[in-house]
C-alpha cells in the first residue's frame, strides 16, 4: 500500500497509515461555570478522555488549550446590537467574561491536571474572542503585528504556570488569515492545525473545502508558508461513519480525528463534544481499527507527526 498520500512519503517505515486524535476549546471552565471545559478534572471531559486513553494505550491526544478564555457564547447574544451596521463590526456581540477569570495561573488544579495527564498540549488562541459577528473568531481582524502580540501573550501564559505546550496551533474558528500564519512562522511556530473538512468524499488526492483554508491536503500533513509550516488537517468527528475512517485509511492517509471539550456552549451544542456518547463511539472505533488494520497504524500525535515530517523535509533527497 502506498503512503504517499500528498506525494511525499510521509509515514515512517513499516507503517500504513496513521491516527490522531484532537480536542479544542480546552480550559478551566467548570460545570458550575457557564460550562465545563475540562475544569470539573477527572469528573468531567478530561477524566472522559483520560480513562479513553487508559483503554487504548496505543492511543494519544492533542489538547488545544486556550490560556486565557474570554468567550460566554459562541454566537452573538446582544441581538439589538447585532442589528445596528458598522458598530455590530466593532462591539461584543456576546459579554465577554471578566479579564483573568480563565487565565491559566488563576487555576492551578486545572494546570496541575494537565502538566501530569498523558496528553500533548498545543496552542489554541489567547482568549477565544473577536469583537464582530463571530466571536470565536479570535484572528480574523487582528493582523500580522497582533496575531504576534496575541501568540506571545499566550506563550506567556503557559510559560507563567510552567506549563509546556507544543510548538503547534489551532486558531479559534478555523480562520487562518496571512497576517496569522505569518506571525506563527515569526514567533517559531512549527505546526499548524486549521482546516476541517468531514464531508468532501475521500481519495488519495481529497483537498480540503468545508472550514477553513482550501486546497489543502485531506488526508495528509503538508507544508505550507514556504515550507516553514506543517500542516495538519482535520477529516473525522463523532458524526462520520466508519467507512470514512477505512477509506482514510485505506488510502494511507492520517486519520484525523477531531473533539470539542465544550458540549452545551449555553444552548450551542457541539455535535463533536466529547460526551460520554462520543467516548463510547471511538471507544468502538478504536477497538476495530486495532483488529483491522493491525501494527501498521502509527498511533501518533499532532506534534509527533509534524516533528517528522519536518525532518524528512529538511533531509536532501528524500523525493520531494
Ligand atoms: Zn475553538
Amino acid at each position: 500500500m502506498s503512503s504517499r498520500a500528498d506525494g511525499r512519503q510521509w509515514l515512517p517505515a513499516g507503517r500504513t497509515a496513521a491516527v490522531c486524535l484532537s480536542v479544542d476549546d480546552v480550559h478551566p471552565g467548570r460545570s458550575s461555570d457557564h460550562y465545563e471545559a475540562g475544569g470539573d478534572l477527572d469528573a468531567g471531559v478530561l477524566g472522559r478522555l483520560a480513562r479513553l486513553l487508559e483503554g487504548h494505550p496505543q492511543l494519544r491526544a492533542t489538547l488545544f488549550v486556550t490560556p486565557e478564555w474570554r468567550e460566554r457564547s459562541p454566537v452573538p447574544t446582544r441581538s439589538r446590537l447585532a442589528r445596528v451596521p458598522v458598530v455590530r463590526d466593532h462591539a461584543h456581540l456576546t459579554p465577554p467574561l471578566p479579564r483573568g477569570t480563565m487565565r491559566l495561573d488563576r487555576h492551578p488544579a486545572f494546570v496541575d491536571y494537565l502538566r501530569h495527564g498523558p496528553f500533548e498540549i498545543a496552542v489554541h488562541g489567547l482568549s477565544h474572542l473577536a469583537r464582530g459577528p463571530r466571536p470565536p473568531h479570535e484572528f480574523a481582524r487582528t493582523g500580522h503585528a497582533g496575531a504576534r502580540r496575541r501568540l506571545r501573550r499566550a506563550r506567556e501564559l503557559f510559560a507563567a504556570c510552567d506549563l509546556e505546550a507544543s510548538a503547534g496551533f489551532c486558531p479559534p474558528g478555523w480562520e487562518l488569515p496571512a497576517g496569522l500564519e505569518r506571525a506563527l512562522v515569526r514567533e517559531d511556530f512549527r505546526w499548524v492545525s486549521a482546516a476541517r473538512d468531514i464531508h468532501t468524499p475521500i481519495a488519495r488526492d481529497a483537498r480540503t473545502a468545508m472550514s477553513g483554508p482550501r486546497g489543502l491536503s485531506l488526508l495528509a500533513p503538508q507544508t505550507i508558508a514556504g515550507g516553514r509550516l506543517v500542516h495538519l488537517p482535520v477529516n473525522f468527528q463523532a458524526t462520520s461513519d466508519d467507512a470514512r475512517a477505512d477509506a482514510i485509511l485505506g488510502c494511507g492517509g492520517l486519520l484525523s480525528i477531531k473533539a470539542h471539550a465544550v458540549k452545551d456552549a449555553c444552548g450551542h451544542i457541539a455535535l463533536d463534544g466529547l460526551d460520554d456518547a462520543y467516548r463510547d463511539r471511538l471507544d468502538t472505533l478504536f477497538e476495530r481499527l486495532r483488529a483491522r488494520h493491525g501494527e501498521g497504524l502509527w498511533w501518533t500525535t499532532m506534534d509527533e507527526l509534524a516533528t517528522h515530517v519536518g525532518q524528512q523535509a529538511s533531509t536532501p533527497g528524500d523525493g520531494s
